[in-house]
């Protein structure tokens, strides 16, 4: 398991068994982001890469870089690098077995992604609200254990004020209109994306982005909120 897995299974399902039974919210500990920064000098960054940039010259159509790096140059990438806005034709997104502790925004200019599989991927408990572009998604295979806010463990969101200036775009995760770096909304919100409810971070430009995002599905925090662990979540199944 990923060193930055916040809980070990066991804790966690401990603390949410004595919720359930004493019908109350878990007593979560706060959540802390993972700001890991990728180490560019690692080979396996080089060789993402230069991956990214086969795949665009051969148009292939699935994107699968444990299987072209193999397992020890992908364990050194903890982040995908923004040149995934070029994978326009890739369909699939095979992220199988990764060490990713995020994806970047740019994933939402892979606009014939269809299949996403970041499965065993326990270090990513949150996607960018751009995923939502990719407008062909139909099919996720998404470790849902380790999301925040997935109904089976519930686990809280890391909270979001002060903004975390680390994770903020150029361009607004809404509208694509530049980011004030001094002054934007960071707000989580739970959405069906493909197979899945996904929690997705998104960095808006106004209040006036926040306000139009798309409602949340029954049993999920309903709407934007601004994380920790006093929202209170629907209790576990
Ligand atoms: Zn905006």
């Amino acid at each position: 398991m990923h060193e930055c897995s916040m809980y070990p299974d066991d804790q966690a399902l401990d603390l949410l068994y004595d919720a359930i039974e004493e019908k109350r919210q878990p007593s979560w500990p706060e959540m802390k982001f993972h700001l890991q920064a990728q180490d560019t000098s690692l080979p396996g960054w080089a060789a993402i890469q230069e991956l990214i940039e086969a795949a665009v010259n051969d148009q292939r159509k699935v994107f699968a870089p444990k299987k072209d790096l193999g397992p020890e140059l992908w364990s050194q990438v903890l982040t995908l690098p923004p040149s995934i806005k070029n994978l326009k034709h890739v369909e699939k997104l095979d992220l199988y077995g990764s060490s990713l502790v995020r994806i970047p925004p740019e994933i939402g200019a892979m606009e014939n992604l269809r299949q996403f599989i970041p499965y065993t991927s326990y270090g990513l408990h949150w996607f960018p609200y751009e995923i939502t572009r990719c407008h062909h998604l139909r099919s996720s295979t998404v470790s849902t254990r380790a999301l925040y806010g997935n109904y089976k463990l519930r686990q809280p969101f890391p909270v979001l004020t002060p903004v975390i200036a680390e994770l903020a775009p150029a361009r607004c995760s809404v509208c694509d209109g530049q980011i004030d770096p001094a002054n934007f909304e960071q707000v989580w919100i739970s959405l069906g994306m493909a197979t899945d409810v996904l929690p997705l971070l998104v960095n808006a430009c106004s209040s006036a982005c926040v306000n139009v995002l798309p409602q949340s599905p029954e049993g999920y925090v309903l709407g934007p909120h601004k994380g920790g662990a006093k929202v209170l979540q629907p209790l576990p199944d």
